[in-house]
């Protein structure tokens, strides 16, 4: 172990054909002919967990729960956090503010059925809660929702608040605790390192200095994130995707599942739940 502190484990439970790098490709309404492979890869991630005896919050899409409700109550009944990733995983900032709020109510509604809990934590498609839609605060915390996970305080072409704060906060005007999704400092600079694509560009050595650095030095927790298909990697290809959106989504696939397990058996986890541990942020 790293560290005493206890990180935070989050999985976002959708389909490898229901991501942004796909969307211009992939409309939400032709979803049901790709062959679903999000049950197997969750329950594989759901058994590696047990094996390392880690709980762990996951952010399901209202679509996929509605079609899979057991995957939901597996997910729960192995002890775990369910939160909302939306009902059909689009970008905010491309909604208007109704839109988002008949999307998000309709994944909440169908999150609790299908779980038995309150839903009170949000994470956003795609980290998209961005200054252009910070209104989705303002409906979240209508909805009922204690916390969110979308604020990614980094540059980035399809997400990200640059200069948000990089812990654990209460949101300023909102009555809603923030979980930015973690950044380490470099000689001032903010560098994404725990999850998603960077945990499989960046070489397993790094990812762990970089995070252990998060723990030691600023003496904070870290939020790491991965997604079901990122532990496939004998997914269905989509050819015709552009380098890009190809390269973000299938670059190091064959690795990812190693360097979870030793992630789980290097660092300390558990879920982000609806009592916050505060930091000062
Ligand atoms: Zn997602």
């Amino acid at each position: 172990m790293t560290d005493s502190l206890v990180n935070y484990l989050t999985i976002d439970v959708e389909d490898y054909f229901q991501v942004a790098a796909f969307e211009k490709l992939i409309q939400p309404s032709t979803w049901e002919s790709y062959p679903s492979r999000v049950v197997q890869n969750t329950t594989k991630i759901l058994d590696i967990f047990d094996a390392y005896g880690v709980k762990g919050t996951f952010f399901v899409v209202g679509w996929t729960a509605e079609r899979f409700p057991g995957l939901v109550q597996d997910i729960v009944e192995r002890g775990h956090e369910i939160g909302c990733h939306s009902y059909q995983h689009q970008k905010i900032y491309n909604q208007t503010p109704e839109v988002f709020r008949q999307d998000t109510k309709r994944a909440k509604d169908i999150l609790e059925q299908t779980s038995g809990r309150a839903i009170v934590g949000y994470r956003a498609p795609t980290y998209s809660i961005t200054k252009k839609s910070l209104w989705a605060l303002d409906i979240l915390e209508e909805l009922g929702f204690k916390w969110d996970s979308s604020i990614f305080p980094i540059v980035h072409d399809n997400y990200g608040i640059p200069d948000a704060p990089r812990f654990a906060h209460k949101l300023p005007i909102h009555n809603l605790i923030e979980y930015p999704i973690s950044t380490a400092l470099f000689f001032g600079r903010k560098i994404p390192v725990a999850g998603g694509g960077y945990f499989r560009i960046f070489p397993y050595w790094f990812s762990k200095l970089a995070l252990a650095k998060i723990n030691k030095e600023e003496k904070q927790p870290f939020i790491f994130y991965l997604h079901p298909w990122e532990i496939d990697p004998d997914q269905p290809r989509i050819v015709s995707a552009g380098w890009k959106s190809r390269f973000r989504h299938y670059y190091n696939l064959n690795t990812t599942e190693i360097r979870l397990k030793n992630l789980l058996q290097d660092f300390r986890f558990g879920p982000i739940t609806d009592i916050p541990v505060l930091t000062s942020a």
